[in-house]
């Protein structure tokens, strides 16, 4: 059974927007995986983290994985591109999360979805809300306008 999934994807270390079009083009490859869209990148200010801006952005993926399958993958991809968890919020070269699993609900110890912070942060919303709209209502972007993300521009 193939699963549309939404994926996303932060960075704010090394090349971040290399880092992400990188890992945006890996999905695709995943096993079973097939890509379906990409947001364009966005800027944000470090939130719950430290260190310099970071490049967001959101992606959707049609995947035979399980849920599990695929948290493991995307962690899978975190490591190589570098990734280390020196302490909780450190800085990172790449930051992959699963949103949306089909309209799944899981509530386990490694795996929660939707994610939990998935409506309380700016630039997971509007990279969501420009490929799926009809996932996100105005009064939800509403709630975050306050944080500051912009489009990313080279
Ligand atoms: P982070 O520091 O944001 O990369 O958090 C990673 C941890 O969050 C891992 O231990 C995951 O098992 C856990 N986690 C729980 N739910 C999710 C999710 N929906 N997407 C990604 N990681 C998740």
């Amino acid at each position: 059974m193939r699963v549309l999934a939404y994926v996303g994807l932060g960075a704010n270390l090394g090349n971040a927007a290399a880092t992400v079009r990188w890992a945006m083009g890996q999905l695709q490859w995943l096993p079973g995986t097939s890509r379906v869209e990409y947001s364009s990148l966005y800027r944000s200010d470090p939130v719950e983290a430290s260190g310099p801006d970071f490049i967001n952005a959101v992606a959707a993926i049609h995947t035979c994985l399980t849920a599990p399958g695929l948290l493991c993958e995307l962690q899978h991809l975190e490591q190589l591109a570098g990734r280390e968890r020196p302490y909780h919020h450190a800085p990172r070269t790449l930051d992959l999360d699963l949103l949306l699993y089909g309209d799944g609900r899981i509530d386990s110890a490694d795996l929660t979805v939707p994610h939990p912070r998935l409506y309380r942060r700016a630039f997971v919303l509007l990279p969501l809300a420009e490929i799926a709209p009809q996932l996100v209502a105005s009064w939800q972007l509403q709630a975050v306008r306050s944080q500051p993300v912009s489009l990313f521009e080279e």
